[in-house]
């Protein structure tokens, strides 16, 4: 089981070999951390994005899945896209929540990576509450079949870590 740390941060700072991408489907940038992925990490990703597009999901990738290209400029080795779910539209957000994690860290595995960031997946713009958000985030990798080593969840903002916190919290009690 993969050690969880909890960071209040920038994703794009992480010196970890992989840093997962809220991305959208079309995987053509977006705001958020997506955009700051995207601007830090340079042209080189969004290239690669284009030919995955091409080659493997021309109609865009489906929510709760996981792809990965270089990161770039980035200090990780590599950007693992996955589309997590806008809240008001799925009637089961927390399955699509929890795919998102399970697949990002299937993809860890494939690569090789044995240290992993996450941000708040979904709870910008795609409007999941945190404090709903982060109980499923967690338990995804806690039961996740998983060589990673260490999974950081780097929350942007005092709200998003304070729900992870308390989510960690209740699990070491
Ligand atoms: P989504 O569309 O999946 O909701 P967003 O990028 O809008 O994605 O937001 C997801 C979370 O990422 C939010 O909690 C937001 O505050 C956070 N966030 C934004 N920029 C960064 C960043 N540079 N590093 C880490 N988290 C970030």
């Amino acid at each position: 089981m993969a050690q969880i740390v909890l960071v209040r941060g920038d994703i794009t700072a992480q010196e970890v070999d992989a840093i997962v991408n809220a991305a959208n489907s079309s995987l053509m940038g977006g705001g958020g951390v997506d955009g700051a992925i995207h601007r830090r990490g340079g042209p080189a990703i969004l290239e690669e994005c284009k030919r995955i597009r091409a080659a493997q999901y021309p109609d865009g990738l489906p929510t709760g899945k996981a792809v990965a290209t270089t990161a770039g400029n980035l200090p990780a080795k590599w950007v693992i896209h996955t589309v997590g779910p806008v809240y008001a539209r799925e009637s089961d957000p927390a399955s699509l929540l929890a795919s998102c994690h399970t697949e990002a860290l299937r993809v860890a595995d494939e690569l090789g990576a044995k240290t992993v960031a996450f941000p708040a997946i979904s709870t910008g713009v795609y409007g999941y509450p945190t404090g709903e958000a982060a109980p499923v985030a967690m338990e995804a990798v806690l039961t996740a079949d998983s060589a990673v080593e260490e999974v950081r969840f780097v929350l942007f903002d005092a709200d998003a870590y304070e729900a992870f916190e308390r989510v960690l919290r209740s699990e070491e009690d």
